[in-house]
């Protein structure tokens, strides 16, 4: 949220003179309570500054991009994945790469009697394919980066978290699981969380003025 100038002042007024009232404010600005309504008002319900009824303003201690922090952080997993493209393990190189143009997807996953088993990237079909490899004769599952060295994300975790962990661990997807059996390592693939995800959330809350 982008705060004109007088809105400004406003916010170093109160800062400087907590409580403070509406009439006082307006004084030391030479306007009149009237003008200052919609400030006011615009500062209140963004939170920055908190009305007290016979008391006056304070100043919340919140600043634009806390607000825009807490706002980020209700967004979760859930409401950002994408539908993950799920193959067996046992399928081959050669119809993983057809899966990936297909469907439009940088990363599959691999599945071992319908749970998680692993992840295969573009690159590592590449570091196939340039080595010589039969790719019609390999399955997937001999290349692939395998459980439990998997990074996952739940439900219920912020898009937040699951952006960095993309970042930390420089992958480009996340499976979005479903944990049936923590201990034996069962996870069902429910969806996915990749650095189109992100960006297009990014671009979400950049375009809401
Ligand atoms: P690319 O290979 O196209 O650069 P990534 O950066 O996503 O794509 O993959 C890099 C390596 O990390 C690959 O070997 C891949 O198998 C592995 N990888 C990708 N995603 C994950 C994940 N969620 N958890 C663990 N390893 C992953």
């Amino acid at each position: 949220m982008l705060l004109n100038e007088r809105q400004e002042k406003i916010i170093e007024i109160v800062k400087s003179n907590t409580p403070i009232t509406g009439e006082e404010i307006a004084k030391k600005l030479d306007l009149t309570r009237g003008t200052l309504r919609p400030d006011l008002a615009i500062l209140t319900m963004s939170g920055i500054l908190e009305a007290r009824p016979k008391v006056g303003y304070f100043y919340s201690g919140k600043t634009p991009l806390s607000f825009l922090a807490e706002q980020v952080n209700t967004i979760t997993v859930k409401e950002a994945k994408s539908m993950p493209i799920v193959l067996e393990e046992t399928t081959s190189l050669y119809d993983a790469i057809v899966t990936m143009m297909l469907e439009d997807v940088g990363t599959v996953f691999a599945i071992d009697e319908g749970y998680l088993s692993g992840v295969i990237s573009r690159k590592d079909l590449l570091k196939s394919a340039i080595g010589g490899t039969d790719l019609n004769k390999l399955p997937i599952g001999v290349i692939m980066t395998r459980m439990p060295n998997i990074i996952t994300a739940r439900d219920d975790e912020t898009a937040l978290s699951a952006a960095i962990k993309l970042i930390e661990h420089e992958i480009d997807s996340i499976p979005v699981v479903e944990i049936e059996d923590e201990e034996n390592k069962k996870y069902k693939v429910i969806g996915r969380i990749s650095k189109t995800n992100i960006t297009r959330l990014f671009a979400e809350l950049g375009n809401h003025n």
